[in-house]
């Protein structure tokens, strides 16, 4: 799994895996000097092969640009999510 930062800019960021937190990423300081974003609004991206989320800040709820994750899928992400959720184990 890939998880990458769009910044204000729309410049690319890929984020190392010990900037990942469970809830949170690291990325550049924001203006209120927090440098932590969380993503919200997660959802399936037009290609079907990655997530976007808007970025915020944690601490001042600044608009960051977003958050893409590219998870490593098999058919797609919306058949992937099908195929899951009917809790059948891919090998
Ligand atoms: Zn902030």
């Amino acid at each position: 799994m890939k998880v990458k930062w769009i910044d204000e800019t729309d410049r690319s960021h890929t984020i190392p895996a010990d900037a990942l937190g469970s809830d949170s990423v690291e990325v550049a300081a924001c203006t209120c000097g927090a440098n932590r974003v969380a993503g919200t609004g997660k959802h399936i991206a037009d290609d079907d092969r990655h997530y976007e989320a808007r970025a915020v800040c944690i601490s001042c709820g600044a608009h960051r640009g977003r958050l893409e994750v590219w998870p490593s899928t098999l058919f797609g992400l919306r058949e992937d999510e099908q195929v899951f959720s009917m809790g059948v184990k891919v090998y």
